[in-house]
């Protein structure tokens, strides 16, 4: 058994904390929030509810997996509604409905063109293949060159075009633009663009389109808020409140957590703090040799998020999740690609859970959450001016494709941005999906979750291998404790 710490009660935090725990370990948490989530905790402006980050809930089976881990009844504990339609595509020409039914997707896409539903269905089989040979490689560690010998590695690699991205991938198969936007828009998923984003990536809109979304009551804030209380209940210290400073490191070894309140010692520490950030913040200078700060801030980061948080005093037939796409789809990307300044004609998500959950806002009321994707603080905007503008055009933007105007409605609102992100998240960049995800930041050369540079030190979260989604931040969970599972002090 060993003495660990934890630095952050985000997803991976608490999923590590919970496998580490039925390991027998002695578990602490420690968390600088009043509560715990961390980018996808819950937001309360008066009597309304928010998921401050993710609201796309996917791949089911890896938490389970992680329940399974923890010796915890998942169904006993989590109730996930299966959302269908998937999601409402608003395109300049027509509004797009895909299914987690394929033979409706199917129709969807031959409305299209002729031909298209069976593009669509080749589409999906290839993808079928792909996430079977790339599933293997994600689920294990990749701590150097040597595991491309790896037979699961060696396997997946012809389905793999490392060299292709997204964009290019689907433009053989498919052959229009609003179809090619409705298989490839998850790359935002990762923070990054279609045409930049690695082919490997066409599993997640698979992963939508085979398993389902699922929408948990709540918000999927209610996740973390679960996990916690179990995690409490299994005997592992949370303490909230408790920001960590300092990595306590001696001879390239951590020897345990160093805040303003205590200087503790520990076997081993895990950190779900944001990587960019906590290298920064938690080590000094050149004191990891990889990672030191000039590398740090020479990394390649994702986009932001600029979040719209509106209360309305009423409950529109909206979708549950809606995405607008800008007039020019393409443009739109490559500015936000290019860290451009310029705001106009955004593309930008819509999440309307009201519809078909309660607990969110008074009775008849409802909680709108609006996220645009915008270039993180690398750009130089000024969102105290931009964000009106941008917050106009939002509305203006729903009224035009909707024929509904949201304004009159509105009872509160909350605006964040990428700046709020790096102050009050402790997100580096405002950067919200983490390092990006070209093979040059992947795999063995992506921070390892056994930390290689600093002994006792172990990676969760979006930050570390496999990834930044949800899906992938629970399976480095799941690796993490594996390596701590035979641990002794
Ligand atoms: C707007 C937005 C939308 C997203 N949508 C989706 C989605 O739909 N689906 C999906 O799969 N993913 C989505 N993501 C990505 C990802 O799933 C979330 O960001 C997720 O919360 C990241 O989890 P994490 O465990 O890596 O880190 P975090 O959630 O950032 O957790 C880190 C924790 O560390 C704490 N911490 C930081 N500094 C300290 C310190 N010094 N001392 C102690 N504690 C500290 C933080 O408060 C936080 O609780 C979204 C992200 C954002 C921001």
């Amino acid at each position: 058994m060993s003495n660990i710490a934890i630095i952050g009660a985000g997803p991976g935090g608490l999923a590590a904390g919970l496998i580490l725990l039925n390991q027998g370990h002695q578990v602490t948490i420690y968390e600088k929030d009043p509560r715990v989530g961390g980018r996808s905790k819950r937001l309360t402006f008066g009597p309304y509810h928010f998921d401050s980050g993710p609201t796309f809930f996917m791949y089911q089976p890896i938490l389970r997996e992680v329940f399974e881990k923890a010796n915890l009844d998942f169904d006993k504990h989590l109730q996930l509604t299966p959302l269908d339609p998937l999601y409402t595509l608003y395109f300049n020409d027509r509004i797009l409905k895909p299914s987690s039914d394929i033979n409706q997707t199917k129709e969807v896409f031959e409305s299209v063109y002729p031909g298209a539903g069976d593009d669509y269905v080749k589409w999906y089989q290839k993808q079928t293949i792909k996430f079977k040979r790339v599933m293997p490689i994600l689920q294990k560690p990749f701590p150097n060159i040597f595991h491309f010998l790896r037979a699961d590695v060696l396997k997946g690699a012809p389905v793999l075009h490392p060299f292709q991205s997204v964009f290019k991938y689907l433009s053989k198969l498919i052959h229009h633009d609003d179809l090619i936007h409705t298989l490839s828009f998850q790359a935002k998923y990762l923070g990054m663009a279609s045409f930049e984003a690695p082919s490997v990536f066409t599993i997640l809109p698979y992963l939508e389109h085979m398993g389902g979304l699922y929408h948990v009551e709540g918000g999927l804030n209610q996740v973390n808020e679960t996990m916690a209380k179990l995690f409490v209940e299994n005997g592992g210290k949370l303490h909230l409140n408790t920001k960590v400073d300092r990595l306590w490191i001696e001879k390239r070894s951590v020897k345990g957590i160093i805040s303003d309140q205590l200087q503790q010692s520990f076997d081993d520490v895990v950190l779900n703090a944001d990587f960019a950030y906590s290298m920064l913040a938690m080590t000094k200078n050149k004191e990891v040799k990889t990672y030191h700060h000039q590398k740090i801030k020479s990394m390649k980061y994702s986009v932001s998020a600029f979040m719209m948080y509106v209360g309305l005093d009423t409950i529109f037939d909206f979708d549950h999740h809606n995405v607008f796409f800008s007039k020019s789809y393409e443009g739109y990307l490559k500015r936000l690609m290019s860290a451009s300044s310029d705001v106009s004609d955004m593309s930008f998500y819509m999440h309307n859970p009201s519809k078909i959950d309660k607990t969110l806002a008074p009775k008849g009321h409802s909680s709108l959450y609006i996220l645009v994707p915008v270039p993180n603080l690398d750009a130089n905007i000024d969102w105290k001016k931009e964000q009106e503008t941008l917050k106009k055009q939002v509305y203006a933007t729903i009224l035009e494709k909707t024929g509904i105007d949201i304004t009159k409605h509105i009872q509160m609102e909350q605006i964040l941005t990428p700046q709020e992100w790096q102050d009050d998240f402790n997100v580096y960049k405002g950067a919200v999906f983490n390092l990006t995800h070209g093979f040059d930041q992947m795999l063995h050369k992506r921070p390892q979750n056994k930390f290689k540079q600093l002994k006792h030190l172990y990676l969760v979260g979006g930050g570390t291998h496999p990834g930044s989604g949800l899906p992938t931040i629970y399976q480095s969970a799941i690796i993490t404790s594996q390596y701590l599972k035979t641990k002794k002090a």
